[in-house]
């Protein structure tokens, strides 16, 4: 069920320890979990009027907006409970690393969901961004521009397509790395995301 400021009051206050329900935050793209903590009423009140997620510390014992001293805050995009109303996600857009260590999750290094790899990847790719062009192949893909970029990604379809066609199920896995890969280079030369593209995947699933 989605939570909005309305219906707080119908989440199960009463099994809530001290007043207190888990708050759960996961990233809105890569589907990472980025912390947990514990939210009050108050706390997610706070949460809607700032938009930032907030908690109540129980080290500090006050409500807590994530990143008010780092600036890290997690931008609330939205707020579910589960079944019995007595948990919380809320899915976040993370304007830094998460974790006080420094790391982008509270559980970094650790197993983390295998699609949100292509998040990670994405990452890579952009930081390559005005790098020295013989310095990555990527670096020197940008330095090429959207044009050979583009052939690239027209290269690699037909070689997906090649690939379907012989029965050759290893060769088509390698096809199409280097497609989503090839694609993801071509997507951040033009200033676009994977993001852009699953945005618009769901917008025809709604229909
Ligand atoms: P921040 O809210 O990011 O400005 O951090 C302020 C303080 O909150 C830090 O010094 C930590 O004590 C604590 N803190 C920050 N992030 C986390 C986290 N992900 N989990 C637990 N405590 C945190
Ligand atoms: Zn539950
Ligand atoms: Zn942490
Ligand atoms: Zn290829």
């Amino acid at each position: 069920m989605l939570i909005t400021k309305q219906n707080i009051n119908e989440l199960a206050w009463d099994k809530a320890d001290n007043g207190l329900l888990p708050l759960i935050v996961q990233d809105v793209f890569s589907g990472k979990i980025l912390m947990q903590g514990y939210a009050d009423s108050a706390a997610l009140e706070k949460t809607f009027a700032t938009g930032h997620v907030t908690f109540y510390s129980r080290s500090k014992n006050r409500l807590w907006t994530k990143g008010e001293e780092s600036g890290n805050t997690l931008s609330l995009k939205e707020l579910s409970t589960d079944c019995d109303k007595d948990s919380l996600i809320a899915l976040a857009e993370p304007a830094g690393p998460t974790c006080h260590l420094g790391t982008e999750t509270c559980w970094d290094g650790d197993a983390q969901p295998n699609l949100s790899f292509l998040a990670d990847l994405q990452n890579v790719i952009a930081s390559r961004k005005g790098a020295d062009a013989d310095s990555s192949y990527t670096a020197s893909l940008y330095a090429k521009g959207v044009k050979r970029i583009s052939q690239k990604v027209g290269e690699e379809g037909v070689e997906v397509a090649l690939a379907a066609t012989s029965g050759d199920k290893d060769e088509l896995i390698c096809e199409s790395a280097d497609l989503l890969y090839h694609l993801t280079v071509l997507l951040q030369s033009m200033d676009l995301e994977l993001n852009d593209v699953i945005n618009k995947l769901k917008e025809r699933h709604a229909k």
